[in-house]
Formats: C-alpha cells, structure tokens, sequence
C-alpha cells in the first residue's frame, strides 16, 4: 500500500502511537523490575553479611577466648593478639571462613588491615592496605557497624560490612569487615533479571505485533476510504466500494455507505437531466465514446440519431412553459422505454434527444425508429387535443470515423426531416 507522500501519514501516525508507548512500558517494566531485584538482592546480601560478620566474631571468640588487644615485640613491631593468640600471619581460620561463606574476611587494626583473605588478581595480599576513608570516618570514628552497597575494597567495588570491636580498655580498636565483590552480586542480579527481560520483549513483540497488524488494518481501510473519495472527486462515479470498508460494523462502514450514496447523488446529479431523468449530454458524450470503442473493438455496426420534437415553440406558447416541460417528461418516458435493448436515449439540450443504437445495422435501427415514432405520436398535450410528433435524423457510423463526424450527418439529416415536413425519419 503506497502512501500519498503524507508528511505525517495516518499509518505513521498509529504506527507511533502503539510502538512508543509499548517502548516506553517495556522499559519502564524493564527498569522498575531490575531496581527491584536489585533492592532485594542487595537487602538479602546485607542481612547475609551482617549474619557472616557475627560468625565470624562467634567463630574467633570461640577459637580464641579473650579480647583483641595490642602487644609490641622485641623488635618494636605491633602485633595483635586474641586472648592469648597472636593473629598476624595466620589467617588458616580466615581462610575456612572465607571459603565456606563465600566472602572475603579481614581484621583491622584501626583502619589497616592486619589479616586477610583478600588479595588482587597477582595475587598479593591487602595485608597492610587501608580500608576506604568514608568506612573510617563512619564505622570506627562513631564505633558503630555500617553496610556498603558500593564501596572501595583494596580496589574493587563490593557490597562490605564493618562490624568494628573494642579493645580491653572498652574503646574501638579494630574492625572486622566482611564483603563481596559488586561484580559477583551484578552476576547475580543478571541471572534473576534476564528472565525478566526476556518476557517483558516477548510479551512487548507479542502485543507489538498484534497493535501493529491492527493498526495497518485500520490505516488500510482509512487509505483505501480516502482513494474512494479521491476517485469520486474525479467524477468517476462507477469506481467500486472495497469490500474491506463493509467488512466491520463502525464508523467506516457508515463512512463507506454515506460515501456510496453520495456517489450515486453526484451521479445522478453530475451524468442525468433532472427534468426528463435522461442521460444529460455530457455523459452522452462519454457514453458515445464508450460505444464506439466498444463496437470497434467488437467489430459491429451501430447508429446514432438526433430526435427533435416539431413545433415544441407553439407548444410552450400555447399552454405555458410547465406544460411544456411535462411534454418533454412524456416524450422522454416514451424514447427510454423504446430504447430498452436497443442501446440508449439522452437528452441532447433543448427539445432534442440523441438516441444510441448499439450493434446494429442502418435498416433494423430505422425500424426500430419507426417504431419509436409512432409511439411518441401517441402523446398529446395533457387534456388537449394537440399532437406531439418528432423529427429524426439517423445514420449509421462509418468504421474510422469520429463521433462528431457521424453527429454532424445526424444533424444534416434532422434538419432535412424538418424541411420535408417534419413528422418523419430521415436516415442517410
Ligand atoms: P421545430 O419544429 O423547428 O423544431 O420548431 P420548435 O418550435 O420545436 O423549435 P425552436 O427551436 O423554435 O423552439 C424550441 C423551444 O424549446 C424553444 C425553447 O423555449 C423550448 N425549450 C427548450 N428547453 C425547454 C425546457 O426545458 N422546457 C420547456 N418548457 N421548453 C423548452
Ligand atoms: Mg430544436
Ligand atoms: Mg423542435
């Protein structure tokens, strides 16, 4: 279905107005459900490491019975000790924590760490390295424990909880912090929103697909309504109705009759004399045309002939112009029923008529005429005594020639049926 080169075509139009809304829910869907996910994973993670904080605090407090507490060596170096445990280099515990929860464990002395499990991709341990400054000021400053959702751990983005602990004197010495890496938990958000995502396109496309199939149905229905008008805006009064705008029971149903009846209005109006409800002649013209094309195409004869009633002058003088006109109403009832079967009859202009016949020799269309004549002799002027009679010219169409040609010869032989006496056929 080719467009008119419409700027902003009725298709593109309801193509726009389903597709950007359905984009715009797809991805709103899209953005509110991974959001969702997101919260809860991370409200999940954060319940899991406050839990392996607390582990991992039972789990020392048990192996190692006492406080954390600071002890210098005799070379001047620090080293922190649990109970009776000093802590710095043995991370075998750490490492089984680690392991089994899944998480990375270090313990701070201050802000530095002095044990961990952590260590970058060339695998050198964070021993010594310091935790991220906001985790400083917020967890051991205030001594309260503190999740990060994205914080800095010895260079990599991760979900960490810093549970601090305090020293024999009561004040906050270090800190246990345990975390995941953001890269894991986003692993993990992708797993639970890709399933999402990909109902949301199915269903998108799914609904797409179908807003789409309905919206080109209507744009075509609308396309072709607007082609109907177009043809009947160029007079072409015949074009059929598409049988697509009947189909459903809506506003283009009652588009599509309307514009039936107008077109047969127009018809009526544009191609018939609305006095004697005859062909007018410009659609005689056309119809001429048609005539000939057709019979030369067929190869067969036909005849043209232009009808004349005599004294129509006396009679509009005589009886007044309306009676006139019922003349002209009786004479043409009479030529459209004699014509039925022989081709057709028109009103010419005035008190004249053309007469079609079609596929016919010059003799049989002569008595066919006669015929014709001798009916329209039958009328009188109603209530009076007055006869209407008529004068013709006929003649048969020559192969090759031009319908004002043989018109022309219609005529010649009208005006010598009028010199003769009128009341006659002249046929040459
Ligand atoms: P002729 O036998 O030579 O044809 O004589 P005529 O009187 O019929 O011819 P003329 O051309 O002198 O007059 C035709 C008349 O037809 C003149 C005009 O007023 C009348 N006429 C044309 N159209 C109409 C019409 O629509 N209604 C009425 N009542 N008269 C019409
Ligand atoms: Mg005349
Ligand atoms: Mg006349």
């Amino acid at each position: 279905m080719a467009d008119k080169g419409f700027k902003n075509s009725l298709k593109r139009q309801m193509l726009k107005m389903t597709l950007i809304p359905l984009t715009l829910m797809t991805v709103a869907i899209v953005v509110v459900s991974v959001s969702i996910v997101r919260k809860s994973i991370t409200d999940q993670i954060r319940q899991e490491l406050i839990g392996d904080a607390e582990l991992v605090g039972f789990t020392f407090d048990k192996f190692y019975n006492g406080d954390f507490h600071l002890v210098e060596g005799d070379d001047g170096e620090m080293s922190i000790y649990k109970g009776e445990q000093p802590l710095n280099g043995d991370d075998t515990l750490m490492a089984q924590l680690s392991d089994t929860l899944n998480i990375n464990v270090s313990i701070f002395y201050n802000d530095t760490r002095l044990l961990t499990t952590l260590s970058d991709s060339s695998g050198n341990s964070a021993v010594g390295t310091k935790v991220a400054a906001v985790v400083k000021n917020e967890v051991l400053d205030t001594g309260s424990s503190a999740f990060y959702d994205n914080v800095m751990v010895y260079n990599t983005r991760s979900f960490a909880y810093y549970k601090p602990f305090a020293g024999a004197d009561g004040s906050v010495m270090g800190m246990i912090g345990v975390c995941r890496s953001g890269e894991d938990v986003q692993k993990q958000v992708f797993r639970y929103i890709l399933p999402i995502i990909g109902i949301c396109l199915v269903v998108a496309v799914f609904f797409g697909f179908i807003m789409v199939r309905f919206n080109k149905k209507l744009a075509d229905r609308i396309f072709k309504m607007d082609r109907y008008m177009n043809k009947l805006a160029g007079g072409e009064f015949d074009y059929e109705m598409p049988r697509e705008l009947m189909q459903e029971d809506d506003e283009i149903k009652s588009l599509a009759h309307d514009g039936k009846k107008m077109a047969r209005a127009l018809k009526t109006l544009v191609e018939f004399d609305a006095l004697t409800e005859l062909n007018n002649r410009r659609s005689a013209d056309k119809k001429l045309s048609e005539v000939r094309i057709r019979m030369v195409e067929m190869g067969m004869k036909y005849c043209v002939c232009i009808a004349d009633i005599d004294f129509f002058k006396k009679v509009n003088d005589t009886y007044g112009h309306e009676m006139g006109d019922e003349v002209l109403r009786m004479v043409a009832a009479k030529l459209k029923k004699g014509m039925v079967g022989k081709g057709f009859a028109a009103r010419w202009g005035g008190e004249e008529f053309l007469l079609i016949f079609d596929g016919r020799e010059l003799d049989i269309a002569k008595r066919e005429l006669s015929m014709i004549m001798d009916d329209v002799r039958t009328i009188y002027v109603p209530d009076t005594d007055r006869q209407i009679t008529m004068s013709f010219g006929l003649t048969a169409m020559i192969a090759g020639e031009s319908t004002d040609e043989a018109l022309s010869r219609a005529d010649a032989n009208l005006y010598e049926a009028k010199e003769g006496g009128r009341n006659q056929i002249v046929c040459k």
